[in-house]
């Protein structure tokens, strides 16, 4: 993994902060740390790292560091659209060095019954799409990249965000997801209801997502049916920056109370079975910050909807 150290040194030279804070996911931590102590010694700027969990583009520090007194804050390895968020907020990237050559190899047989292909990738391995597509097309496949869309560069997805891969899924015959996520190799397939495959660079596999999509599909509209018969809600509103949709919370709020049941508004920064024990009176959850927690989370003893499932419990 490489930071894109160039880019904290260059905003460093151009604010002169006094203080900085650095958020990063938990896997990085160790190389943010090494950073942080290097930017003390050359800059003679102090710093923070934050050693909350940090699980997006939507999680920035950026309150945090005003709360701090901090100057800058550095988010770092989640690349996105925006270079900039918040007042403060420094978007750094984060390169993962992985090579995907052998395990296009191995894919090319797999991937015979399908001519046209659609590629795309989590941040970390934007950098290796050009070099995998070529490798594609010469073996023979016609390959296609999604165009970026707000967030979202050239062929990313995000937990939450599908679009680059679903804008090309009438152009193409399978989609192509380069990386160890199953999350998104699974979302991808969902959202674009084409074959998918997770071109795997660390253990060189190559996954058919087929069967966990289905796996996956089924265990979403499981849930939705267990909340039926619920009589009493809590809708969570996620207090992570880009999670705070609270206008969407108070609006299911209210149509629950249409629909006869009984709502209540709950915020909550990490949604665990833990933190949701003490609502005991409360049948099931509606959870607007993230549709991970209610797909690939924590294990729930209740219902925890995301907003689309709640959409579709409406439905019902
Ligand atoms: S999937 Fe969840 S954690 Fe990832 S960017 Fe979207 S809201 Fe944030």
């Amino acid at each position: 993994m490489k930071i894109d150290e160039g880019r904290v040194v260059e905003e460093i030279r151009r604010v002169k902060p006094r203080l900085v804070l650095l958020s990063c996911p938990e896997g990085y931590l160790r190389q943010v740390e090494d950073l942080a102590s290097r930017l003390e010694r050359e800059f003679g700027v102090e710093t923070m790292v934050s050693a909350d969990l940090c699980y997006g583009v939507c999680d920035t520090a950026d309150l945090e560091a005003l709360k701090l007194g901090a100057d800058l804050a550095f988010h770092i390895g989640h690349r996105s659209g925006f270079t900039r968020i918040g007042e403060r907020t420094v978007m750094v990237d984060v390169f993962d060095d992985a090579d995907f050559s052998k395990v296009i190899e191995k894919a090319v047989a797999l991937l015979k019954p399908y001519r046209r292909l659609g590629l795309c990738t989590i941040s970390q391995h934007l950098h290796s799409l050009d070099s995998a597509k070529g490798l594609l097309e010469s073996a023979g496949f016609e390959v296609y990249v999604g165009k970026g869309h707000e967030r979202l560069l050239d062929g990313q997805v995000m937990g939450c965000r599908f679009t680059t891969s679903f804008s090309i899924r009438g152009e193409v015959d399978a989609l192509v997801f380069l990386g160890q996520s199953r999350f998104h190799a699974v979302g991808v397939a969902l959202s674009s209801g084409k074959s998918t495959f997770m071109l795997d660079p660390y253990s060189e596999t190559v996954e058919d997502m087929g069967v966990q999509a289905e796996q996956w599909g089924k265990r979403t509209v499981l849930q939705i049916y267990k909340a039926v018969d619920a009589k009493r809600f809590g809708v969570i509103v996620g207090l992570r920056d880009g999670q705070m949709l609270s206008a969407q919370a108070v609006h299911l709020k209210k149509r629950f109370q249409k629909h006869g049941r009984e709502a209540r508004l709950i915020t909550l920064r990490e949604v665990t079975e833990e933190r949701l024990a003490p609502f005991r009176d409360l049948d099931a959850f509606i959870q607007t910050a993230c549709p991970r927690i209610s797909i690939d989370g924590s294990v729930f003893s209740r219902p925890v909807l995301s907003t689309p499932q709640a959409e579709a419990l409406f439905g019902i």
